[in-house]
């Protein structure tokens, strides 16, 4: 059992002021393998006050100065590459080297594309020619961080570098399912030598340090990343403070698969959606299919859920793990259940466990066919390896289907022509389009119309979150 119940406060390892113990769990094979803690305001308040006063040298620190700390950041993360594949795979279940190539390097990308927009990014500049108004762009303050488990590390480094880049100071919460990713990131930022304060983290539940970090009055702005049941809470939580708040919250990505898609469209659909078993808040899971290939799509989609492996995270290989934890699998079985209930054809997967895998939160990549719109496994986000794929007739029709959502985070498109997926793209009520497999570019804004959220990370949008703007007339 790994003992990690310290926190990460003013540049030292210490006690929380009361003994709270959380386990954490192995979803795997359900096992509690770690020990943390969880967090009290005493500690949150001790956190504040160590990056308050970290604030007053480090919002005036030199660029280069941080460039240089971030660079160095970037080479440990680089050597600890291992360990954090491993922690992930046992936090969250990420197998083995989907954790590598794509959890692992996700952090990495982001780091040097930070490092890249800092040396570009201009903190002052004139307003006009003939103005003597001058625009300071200077760091907002000390602010709170909290995070999800899907993509621990991804979402933490999203965060923690541009408001290290921008002369933030800062306390993050990483989510306690799955903490120890975030926990060995301190490691790393106390080896690059970052000054005392200017980072710390606290472990802690929503209700607990999550509440007392949004209505804290020293912190002068909250990123969060998580659902968008939490996103209001904090929302509600932080008005009193009037502090910036950026969400980045779930969604119920559509994908529209037209008859001239290409021949891998409705494979690539699947897999996408199966990844990281289900859980990725930009996941395609609404495949929208004109009824001219539908019977045709509905095979394919099945076989290839069903060539999909579900197994152990621990195993190297290409398949997909468990699920993060028991609530997680309930409410997805759950779904699946409803599903059922309301009348879509159930064409691949199902509520049983895969054979072989009695223990560990293990769901069989599912695909429902002939659902509409209105079902709950097509309105509510299932943040597991379930695919709901709905017939359409016109183009009118299926942009009209996946803009009915409260959500808008990222949606696909799938044909062979331009124009029409050009068009469909800017049809979209989403903050991310993604056209014939297309990915996003390392530095593009990532972030959601509606209750998908208000933010944009990555990038110098990225940057521009941790800043505020000031206008001084009279600068010669
Ligand atoms: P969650 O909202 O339950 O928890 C996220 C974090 O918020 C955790 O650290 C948790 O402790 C904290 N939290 C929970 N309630 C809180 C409260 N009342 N006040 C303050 N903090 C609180 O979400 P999760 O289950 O960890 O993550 C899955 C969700 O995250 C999904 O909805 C997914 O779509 C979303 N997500 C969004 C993005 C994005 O960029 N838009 C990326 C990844 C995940």
């Amino acid at each position: 059992m790994l003992d990690k119940r310290k926190f990460y406060i003013d540049g030292e390892w210490i006690n929380p002021y009361q003994a709270n113990d959380f386990d954490v769990i192995n979803p795997s094979n359900e096992e509690s393998f770690a020990l943390i803690s969880l967090g009290s305001i005493k500690d949150v308040d001790r956190a504040v006050l160590s990056a308050k006063k970290a604030f007053d040298r480090w919002s005036v620190s030199k660029k280069k100065d941080r460039i240089d700390l971030i660079e160095e950041l970037l080479k440990i993360y680089h050597s600890r590459w291992d360990e954090i594949t491993n922690v992930m795979t046992l936090e969250m279940g990420a197998p083995l080297d989907w954790s590598s190539s794509a959890q692992t390097s996700s952090g990495y990308d982001h780091i040097k594309d930070f490092i890249k927009r800092l040396k570009n990014f201009n903190f002052e500049k004139k307003f006009e020619n003939n103005s003597d108004n001058y625009i300071s762009y200077e760091p907002i303050g000390v602010c709170g961080l909290i995070t999800p488990w899907n993509w621990p590390l991804n979402q933490i480094v999203l965060k923690v570098v541009p408001a290290l880049a921008t002369g933030c100071t800062m306390i993050l919460k990483p989510s306690e399912i799955a903490p120890l990713s975030g926990m060995l990131f301190a490691e790393i930022i106390d080896e690059a030598g970052f000054p005392p304060g200017v980072f710390n983290l606290i472990n802690g539940d929503g209700e607990g340090v999550g509440s007392d970090l949004s209505s804290h009055p020293d912190i002068d702005m909250i990123s969060f990343t998580g659902s968008t049941r939490a996103g209001r809470l904090i929302s509600k939580n932080a008005a009193d403070t009037i502090k910036r708040v950026c969400l980045e919250l779930g969604g119920k990505g559509g994908n529209i698969v037209f008859s001239d898609s290409h021949p891998e469209a409705v494979k690539e659909g699947v897999r996408n959606i199966m990844s990281n078993s289900g859980q990725s808040c930009d996941a395609p899971t609404r495949m929208l299919v004109e009824k001219s290939i539908y019977k045709r799509a509905v095979k394919e989609a099945a076989d290839e859920a069903n060539n999909i492996k579900v197994d152990m995270a621990s195993k190297k290989g290409d398949h997909i793990g468990p699920v993060i934890s028991k609530k997680q699998y309930d409410k997805i079985i759950d779904l699946i259940q409803s599903g059922i209930e309301e009348g879509a054809t159930l064409v691949a997967g199902g509520p049983d466990r895969p054979v072989g895998l009695e223990k560990g939160y293990f769901i069989k990549p599912t695909i429902f066919t002939d659902v509409s719109n209105e079902m709950r496994i097509a309105k509510e986000e299932i943040f597991g390896p379930v695919l709901s794929i709905i017939p359409f007739d016109t183009e009118e029709e299926a942009v009209s289907i996946v803009n009915q959502t409260s959500y808008g985070l990222g949606n696909y498109v799938q044909t062979q022509d331009k124009e029409r997926a050009k068009r469909v793209a800017k049809k979209f009520r989403s903050g991310g389009v993604y056209i014939n497999g297309s990915t996003a570019d390392p530095g593009t804004p990532f972030g959601g119309y509606r209750q998908s959220g208000n933010g944009r990370e990555g990038g110098n949008w990225g940057l521009e979150e941790y800043l505020e703007i000031k206008t001084i007339c009279g600068w010669k």
